[in-house]
């Protein structure tokens, strides 16, 4: 070993004592005839001190050092004079005197400063993500992650799951994305698709008698991205046999109580997750993703103001749109621009705009016309508005804000303006978790624009009991035994109990839309095995990169991913996706068809 203890392991306790170090230097400070170096390594930092009465050839060697040369030093422990103190550092009362330096390799002038965390271009930190790694900062990152993924291996140890990996290449498995295919060069024609997840393959695992399944699996989906999406991310799968719905559930809240715990200490989570219908999560706050942090509901105002006189209210309903009401609280004086920001915020999303309205501090009975502050007063009747305001409980100094339109969007664009309103106010807890289960989903959703039926999250899962008779008359109206975990207004993960019936699995697929040979050519396996005495089973699918980014409090999960993708799906660390060599297309039998 180069060295005899970390960086940052130093305490004042052992003052006086002689360590070698070895490590990167951080920084370098030139005060007259001493010269100060901020050592890194993986443990931390620590001050190394060159002073020429101590060490004449060290102080040679130290004054021509740079940023990230790779250095040993060896040096005794002192503690720093009063005021030369760093609370920063774990190491800050103490400092080493250095007595022997060798330079184990130097570094080009890194394209950026490796010991500053300021605004770099993402492309420039990727490109060169060894170096944006050695940030402290990153390395924190990265570790809490190994920590979070050790905590589950022991929770689910402890529980009696068995980690089992499953293939990468593989039949492909629906999870309504594309796959990322693989061509075969001993098939020739044939393909392997990159797992979207390993859903299939931990079914199958339960039938095969494995009744607790766990793997940290790479999931491969070849979706145009989103914001925060990546063609590989990570997540905790598993799978349990014999159990019903609140068994997954309770088993996940126990989990994820456990990690918060060993991660974040002192932050708040709920005992209990709350289960919460998804009707109810849309009714209340217009989203399947509440941010629970904050106590804002929406509320239906159709009935409310339906048969008056307003043309934008009567078309919605007509035309079978729905009108809902928020209040913001104490939001009254709101100026023009205020809420033409609001307004601005829907409109670019794709919605309505809004209307608002405010009243006067009259007790509500009293309330007349005049007292009521709102563009359609007029052409709606003061009982009507008295309503409004008292269902929406629209006090003096608030502001209610109403949308009109089809269901969908009314609730995406109040949804947004509850989050808003939140964040304006400052009413979102910070170093809070707010977990909950979204529950009772529907099993299917009508694809508008293919006039057909979708599976809500996978074909797999399966309906209530009591609603599988549904399944020959009625698929609109099942709702499935499938379940998010959403956290902060994140969707963590989702899972389900699953058909582990063929015939009700084939009827799952004909509704959806799959013929028959589709069917057979996609699904026989697990259709198979489902008649070999399939055990009732359940799991989920949970994110682990955003978990470990909300634990560490990152908005992108490419913080917390060693080596993620840009997003335009490009790797610039290593440049691909790239060609491939001639030979290795004639291996696979392949032509490239350049698109003019
Ligand atoms: N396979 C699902 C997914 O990746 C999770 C599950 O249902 O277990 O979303």
């Amino acid at each position: 070993m180069y060295k005899d203890i970390g960086c940052g392991e130093v305490r004042e306790k052992d003052e006086g004592k002689i360590f070698r170090f070895a490590g990167w230097v951080h920084k370098r400070r030139d005060h007259g005839s001493l010269i100060f170096i901020d050592l890194r390594d993986s443990k931390g930092i620590i001050q190394i001190v060159f002073d020429p009465s101590k060490s004449v050839d060290s102080h040679k060697i130290a004054l021509s050092l740079r940023s990230e040369w790779v250095i040993e030093v060896k040096g005794s422990v002192k503690k720093r004079i009063k005021g030369a103190e760093n609370p920063n550092l774990l190491t800050g009362k103490i400092e080493v005197i250095a007595t022997e330096i060798k330079i184990l390799n130097k570094s080009k002038t890194p394209p950026f400063e490796v010991n500053e965390d300021i605004n770099i271009d993402e492309n420039l930190r990727l490109k060169y993500r060894y170096l944006d790694l050695r940030k402290p900062k990153m390395q924190k990152n990265i570790k809490t992650r190994h920590i979070v993924t050790k905590a589950i291996w022991d929770f689910l140890h402890e529980k009696d799951f068995v980690q089992i990996e499953t293939p990468i290449l593989i039949k492909s498995t629906p999870e309504g994305a594309r796959d990322y295919v693989v061509p075969s060069r001993v098939h020739q024609g044939n393909f392997y698709a990159l797992p979207q997840s390993p859903q299939q393959m931990k079914q199958v695992l339960m039938v095969s008698g494995f009744e607790r399944y766990f793997q940290i699996a790479r999931c491969f989906r070849d979706e145009d991205l989103r914001a925060d999406r990546q063609p590989e991310h990570t997540q905790l799968d598993f799978e349990m046999s014999f159990v019903e719905q609140d068994d997954v559930l309770n088993l996940v809240e126990d989990l994820y109580k456990y990690l918060i715990r060993k991660i974040s200490p002192n932050a708040e989570i709920p005992e209990k997750f709350p289960r919460i219908s998804f009707k109810e999560s849309m009714d209340v706050y217009g989203t399947d993703k509440p941010d629970l942090r904050f106590d804002l509901k929406l509320v239906d105002l159709t009935d409310v103001f339906s048969n008056s006189d307003f043309g934008v209210f009567n078309k919605t309903i007509d035309s079978n749109g729905i009108i809902k009401g928020l209040v913001a609280p104490g939001c009254f004086s709101y100026s023009r621009s205020q809420i033409s920001e609001l307004n601005q915020l829907i409109v670019e999303n794709g919605g309505p705009g809004v209307f608002t309205l405010t009243r006067t501090n009259k007790k509500n009975n009293d309330l007349e016309v005049q007292d009521i502050k709102s563009a359609f007063s007029k052409f709606v009747n003061i009982e009507k508005l008295k309503e409004s305001i008292l269902i929406s409980k629209c006090e003096e100094d608030d502001l209610l804000l109403i949308c009109a339109g089809s269901k969908k969007i009314v609730n995406q664009s109040l949804s947004l303006l509850r989050n808003k309103i939140a964040e304006d106010l400052n009413l979102i807890k910070t170093d809070s978790f707010s977990f909950a289960f979204i529950v009772d989903f529907p099993l299917f959703e009508w694809n508008l624009d293919e006039e057909k039926w979708d599976a809500m999250h996978h074909v797999f899962t399966s309906p209530k009991d009591e609603h599988i008779k549904y399944l020959d008359s009625n698929p609109g109206d099942i709702i499935g035994q499938l379940f998010d975990l959403v956290c902060n207004g994140v969707e963590l993960g989702s899972g389900s109990i699953r058909i582990h019936n063929r015939e009700i699995q084939e009827k799952v697929f004909n509704i959806i839309g799959y013929s028959s040979s589709e069917v057979s050519e996609r699904f026989s396996t697990i259709l198979e095995s489902f008649e070999y005495g399939a055990p009732p089973h359940g799991g989920m699918g949970l994110g682990l990169d955003r978990l470990v980014a909300m634990l560490v409090g990152e908005s992108s999960i490419r913080e917390v991913i060693t080596f993620p993708k840009t997003q335009t799906a490009f790797d610039p660390l290593f440049d691909t996706p790239s060609l491939i060599s001639n030979q290795q297309l004639t291996e696979l039998n392949l032509d490239i068809h350049n698109k003019e």
